[in-house]
């Protein structure tokens, strides 16, 4: 790390070695609460991409890594999680920089993160392999063995966490990785690279390359020594990877975009509710793939939920993500600000009626960031774009229903399955509606959890395989059969079977 012209410069991590891009350019990344550029990182192409790949997979066919016992390979990826929660306050801040998300909110998440390197670091040593009740003479068992080179490609709403969720299972089943943050926010990956060499990683095992993903992503996807391809963001993006992946045969796990509803029915808790349903969209400034951004309120108390949830919105302070009293922070990128104002324009021209917000907020301090008030619709329908399609900022589209099938039949309008929310005090209700829903997560008078320990990935256009928990090892491992013969010779060696 070097200081040019007052902006940090990065260096990329392939091999276990600092390298700068080869082609020698940078790319700016732009604080969003002051718009300003604060860093420089390398703008990698299809060399360094090649040049990472062949280190990753040098360190798994010939490194110490893949010799290592798995309780040795799960000591190492504890280390590093014990680093992550020691400088979690540092990596917390920089990641502010990067992408604008509030202090207070990184800090505990990436303390959390922590927590991914623990879980997976106990479990790189308790997979466990079956004897078969084989009935050809023959002990026949199978193993699950790491695939090779996996790279990871992510964006740029929490970079440490998706990074973390990839990385964590991807090494304690014994693979090597590539990881690939957003162009706008690689610099927390780059300095956690810091904390994998001090937890004693042999190099090769964990690199970064940096830059657009056209140019440096999609070599490492389709490089030939790629066995796996993790992708979390756009479902645009996710399809088109999951195709050169067919084309090469590689395993692809991604995890993509949302239009997830939350149905608040009229026996709910609704002051809770209210505070579920705000956590849900104007969380993270909506920038979440389970943003909660159709909000299904039945008739009967459809009025009294938006005059509180209005209420409740209007309250939370927005303004300097660094500030501990605030509440909503800015987007991300000056991209994303101006997409979330077309849309924004998109639902006033269909129809939908602004009950809150709508535009970049009147407030000295958010003056020169790309803020955006926390936006509320109402009187929208399933058919508008602004129910379609995913906004990924703080607009939020309220629908009506009538009773719990109109409920389903509205949530499960939709190209997307990644989550749900239900929001009652009828537990029968709530089951039923759990097992309706097509959602990868349903959660019941809660939104938003996630953990290292449960399962969570998309049905439908919101993605293909899991993350976290037991399962989420599992995309990072293939089985092996083997057969040992206990007959003395082959009985007839032209028929088999
Ligand atoms: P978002 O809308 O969240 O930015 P993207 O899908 O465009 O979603 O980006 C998510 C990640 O995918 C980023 O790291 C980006 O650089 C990368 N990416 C974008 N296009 C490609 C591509 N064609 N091949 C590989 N990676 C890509």
């Amino acid at each position: 790390m070097t200081e040019a012209g007052g902006l940090t410069k990065l260096q990329m991590y392939i091999g276990g070695e600092w390298v700068a891009p080869s082609g020698g350019d940078y790319i700016e990344s732009v604080n969003p609460f002051t718009a300003q550029p604060w860093a420089l990182v390398p703008r990698g192409n299809a060399q360094d991409a090649d040049r990472a790949i062949l280190a990753a997979d040098e360190a798994f066919r010939n490194g110490p890594w893949g010799r290592m016992h798995a309780s040795d390979r799960g000591a190492i990826i504890h280390r590093l999680g014990a680093l992550i929660e020691k400088h979690a306050d540092e990596l917390a801040e920089i990641e502010v920089r990067d992408n604008g998300r509030l202090l207070a909110e990184m800090r505990h998440q990436i303390a959390y993160v922590a927590k991914w390197y623990y879980y997976y670091a106990g479990l790189a040593d308790k997979i466990e392999g079956t004897v078969h009740p084989c009935d050809k003479p023959a002990l026949s068992y199978s193993k699950h063995e790491p695939l090779g080179v996996c790279v990871g490609i992510v964006p740029w709403n929490a970079p440490l966490l998706l990074f973390s969720l990839k990385a964590a299972p991807a090494l304690a089943a014994g693979n090597t990785i590539v990881m690939k943050p957003a162009e706008t926010t690689s610099a927390t990956a780059l300095k956690l690279m810091e904390l994998v060499e001090a937890a004693g990683f042999p190099p090769g095992v964990v690199n970064v390359v940096t830059g657009y993903g056209k140019e440096v992503g999609e070599p490492l996807a389709t490089h030939p020594k790629t066995r796996h391809i993790g992708f979390t963001g756009s479902t645009a993006t996710g399809a088109h990877l999951g195709m050169l992946a067919a084309r090469d045969i590689k395993r692809v796990s991604l995890e993509l975009g949302g239009k997830s509803p939350n149905i608040v029915f009229a026996d709910a808790d609704l002051d809770n509710a209210v505070r579920g349903v705000v956590g849900g969209i104007f969380g993270a400034t909506g920038q979440t793939c389970i943003a909660g951004s159709r909000l299904l309120v039945q008739r009967e108390v459809h009025d009294e939920f938006v005059e509180k949830l209005a209420a409740f919105t209007k309250a939370a302070r927005v303004g300097d993500p660094c500030n501990p009293a605030t509440q909503i922070g800015p987007m991300a990128n000056q991209m994303q600000y101006q997409r979330v104002l077309d849309y924004i324009e998109v639902a006033r021209n269909e129809g939908a009626k602004l009950a809150l917000g709508g535009k970049h907020p009147e407030i000295e301090e958010c003056a020169t960031g790309y803020f955006i008030e926390p936006t509320i619709f109402t009187g929208v329908t399933n058919n508008m774009r602004i129910a379609r399609e995913e906004v990924f900022g703080p607009v939020l589209s309220t629908i009506v229903f009538d009773d719990a099938e109109e409920a389903i039949a509205i949530a499960n309008d939709s190209e997307f399955g990644l989550a749900a929310g239900v929001w009652t005090s009828d537990m029968r209700l709530a089951l039923k509606m759990s097992d309706r829903l097509e959602a990868g997560s349903v959660w019941i008078n809660t939104y938003r959890d996630i953990s290292y320990t449960t399962p969570f990935g998309g049905y439908k256009k919101s993605g293909l395989g899991r993350e976290n928990g037991v399962e989420g090892i599992r995309e990072y491992l293939q089985t092996k059969a083997v057969w040992i013969s206990t007959a003395k010779e082959i009985a007839n060696p032209f028929v088999i079977g």
